[in-house]
């Protein structure tokens, strides 16, 4: 196993993936993935599924999860890893932040009514596939009803951090939510740091802030990114001792650039997480 063979940040259809956990962890071993994590977006909902896939095809299966916090008025993606396996304290976690999502969904639905762009709820909650809809699902309808020609469009007119139809502050803010996952038994780690709209000094006080409160790692590596970037990002991890972790991101395989597995070169720092599992 090298590095290279895992991939600690993908997404299934359990939130705004486009591939079935069967059907990740198909084209994971297709791709000579040998340990990965399931980050859906604030639910395990894809974990039972994805583990049995993941025994039957040999590959190492870690239970994650992107739980969604508030930072300095922005959303911010934790990657949180239970290397240990879950608990109850996490089905709790689940549970607080699967509720916030169903909340927030009606919330974006009357937004939209309002915004004169009657997407029913129910039409979200089918393209979900009957979880909690998100903002790409929202997108996914008014790109179908018509309204926007590409869901990236919609994202940029009405859905995206502070557009009308955002729903801002929703979530628990970033300290407590390290809190938390720590209570629950995961270990926390920053996710894609580099893509929140931030100064330097403010992303640099962003994982300061994190690290003081339990942070355990940063994403150095997520999806392509050039070598000087990851050069920084290992250095602000090393200065803080933040482990160092990477993920693909995927969701869907829309170009030759996204795939499972697929990043740009890992520093030699990176290694395995689990070794940081008990068995
Ligand atoms: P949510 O968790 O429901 O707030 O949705 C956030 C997700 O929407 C992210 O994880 C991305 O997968 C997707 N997303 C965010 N910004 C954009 C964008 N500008 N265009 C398309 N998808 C986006
Ligand atoms: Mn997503
Ligand atoms: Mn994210
Ligand atoms: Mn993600």
């Amino acid at each position: 196993m090298t590095s290279h063979t895992c991939d600690y940040h993908m997404h299934s259809t359990a939130s705004d993936g486009a591939l079935s956990p069967t059907e990740l962890l198909t084209l994971a071993a297709e791709r000579g993935l040998t340990e990965i994590a399931l980050t859906d977006h604030d639910t395990f909902a894809g974990l039972e599924e994805a583990r049995a896939a993941a025994q039957a095809r040999g590959i190492r299966l870690l239970d994650g999860m992107e739980f969604s916090c508030v930072w300095s008025g922005m959303t911010i993606h934790l990657v949180a890893l239970w290397l240990q396996g879950l608990n109850e304290g996490a089905q709790q976690v689940a549970d607080v932040q699967e509720k916030a999502r169903w909340r927030r969904a009606e919330l974006i639905a009357e937004k939209l009514q309002k915004a004169g762009y009657p997407i029913a709820l129910q039409q979200a909650i089918d393209k979900a596939g009957g979880h909690v809809p998100g903002r790409p699902h929202f997108a996914a309808c008014l790109v179908e009803a018509g309204h926007f020609s590409d869901e990236s469009q919609a994202f940029r007119k009405l859905l995206g951090s502070g557009k009308l139809c955002d729903v801002k502050n929703h979530w628990l803010p970033l300290t407590e939510s390290v809190a938390l996952l720590n209570a629950a038994g995961a270990v926390v780690i920053m996710a894609h740091p580099l893509r929140y709209k931030l100064t330097l000094s403010k992303r640099l006080r962003l994982l300061d802030t994190f690290t003081e409160a339990g942070g355990w790692g940063v994403e150095v590596v997520s999806g392509l990114q050039d070598t000087q970037q990851t050069a920084s990002m290992l250095k602000y991890a090393e200065t803080r001792q933040l482990v160092p972790s990477w993920g693909s991101d995927f969701h869907k395989s829309i170009t030759n650039c996204y795939h499972p597995g697929h990043f740009s070169a890992l520093p030699d720092a990176c290694q395995p997480l689990s070794r940081y599992c008990q068995a």
